[in-house]
């Protein structure tokens, strides 16, 4: 059997884009050859690059090139609050309403039994240990109002507050089925503010 060629290597690459089916994926590697060359030098350059150069944050999880993300290096930051966010994208919705003063822990996730995802593979040991460092003193449950994002927040709450800690949860101004990237920034602002006890 003759190994596969450069293009069923870049068009199998191209797959393991999400949402990417092995028509679209053709279609991808066809116009880079043949259109824009130079974009896919670039492409590659950039992927290589961020591959090599980003990694996770020690205190948060989130994306970052250095040991601290800016947020989680900023003395700025009330280090008594954490918030507890899916993905770096509801993070970003968070700052956005200028609202919330306190530090995060990114997931990367959220537990999903269908899709085989469970608490290790959503960093859950790490958000226990980074609660207890005895300086957090409460921690904003923000994750999405989907049942995965509520099965979630259950889940991590009655975890911390075996280990003493005050919980709440982002108030329901956020409809139900909600996902944070796409609720506006009043919204959210105004969930954090009326956030409950979990
Ligand atoms: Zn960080």
């Amino acid at each position: 059997m003759k190994p596969p060629s450069s293009l069923d290597l870049l068009i199998d690459a191209l797959r393991r884009l999400p949402g990417v089916g092995p028509k679209s994926a053709q279609r991808m590697a066809y116009h880079l050859l043949q259109h824009d060359r130079e974009g896919a030098a670039r492409l590659g350059t950039a992927l290589t690059q961020a591959v090599t150069r980003i990694r996770r944050c020690a205190l948060c999880n989130t994306f970052t090139e250095d040991e601290l993300c800016a947020t989680c290096a900023s003395e700025k930051r009330e280090r008594n609050l954490l918030c507890v966010v899916e993905t770096p994208a509801d993070q970003l919705m968070i700052e956005q309403t200028l609202t919330f003063r306190g530090l995060y822990f990114v997931l990367m996730g959220r537990l999903s039994p269908i899709d085989g995802i469970g608490p290790k593979d959503i960093n859950l040991d790490r958000l226990a240990q980074r609660a207890s460092d005895g300086i957090v003193n409460e921690v904003i449950l923000a994750t999405n109002f989907t049942n995965e994002g509520e099965a979630t927040a259950h889940y991590i709450g009655e975890m911390l507050k075996t280990r003493g800690l005050k919980v709440s949860r982002l108030a329901r101004g956020v409809p139900v089925g909600g996902e944070l990237e796409y609720v506006d920034a009043g919204t959210i602002a105004q969930a954090v503010l009326d956030r409950r006890s979990a």
